[in-house]
């Protein structure tokens, strides 16, 4: 077995280490609370949108409401719009970021579902081929996982150039 620096220490994550916030996250994020890493790559009146603190894939993306929804048919008909547009958006973005394949999109609308968090919020997961198994991440053969924080300050970047301008949507 190859010893090869191992993928991303966790361990080392000190805003995951002993931080667990009372209260909505997506709330707390929204209001900026000390208390939760800042991730967000780009916001509006309505929306965040936000790298995940537990990635799937590097640019795994939350698009979430800033009122606290748990139903899509909560969202007004002004914040789907500006949703569609923001996908749009936010899929070249991560074209130019990660080059994936494919993606997921869309939601886990409550606990049963797989929602940890009840805030409404849309996943956006960049897909590739061959993913790396967890048993070639344990065998250190590929590096699959970026620091969170890395991918937002690249996506940050990356927004900044070409803003986000509602006519898009
Ligand atoms: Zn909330």
């Amino acid at each position: 077995m190859e010893d090869s620096g191992y993928f991303f220490n966790f361990e080392k994550m000190s805003y995951v280490k002993g931080r667990h916030p009372a209260g909505c996250i997506l709330c707390l994020a929204r209001d900026r609370s000390p208390d939760v890493v800042d991730l967000s790559i780009w916001r509006d009146e309505l929306f965040v949108a936000s790298v995940n603190l537990y990635p799937y894939n590097p640019g795994h993306l939350l698009v979430y409401p800033l009122r606290h929804v748990e139903d899509v048919r909560e969202l007004t008909g002004e914040e789907e719009g500006r949703l569609l547009g923001l996908q749009r958006w936010l899929l070249d973005i991560l074209d130019r970021a990660c080059s994936p394949h494919a993606y997921n999109i869309g939601y886990n609308m409550g606990a049963a579902a797989g929602a940890s968090i009840s805030h409404l919020h849309l996943h956006i997961i960049p897909r590739y081929p061959r993913e790396t198994g967890i048993a070639d991440l344990i065998a250190g053969r590929r590096v699959l996982v970026e620091d969170p924080r890395e991918t937002t300050r690249r996506l940050r970047e990356l927004a900044a150039q070409e803003p986000f301008s509602i006519s898009r949507s």
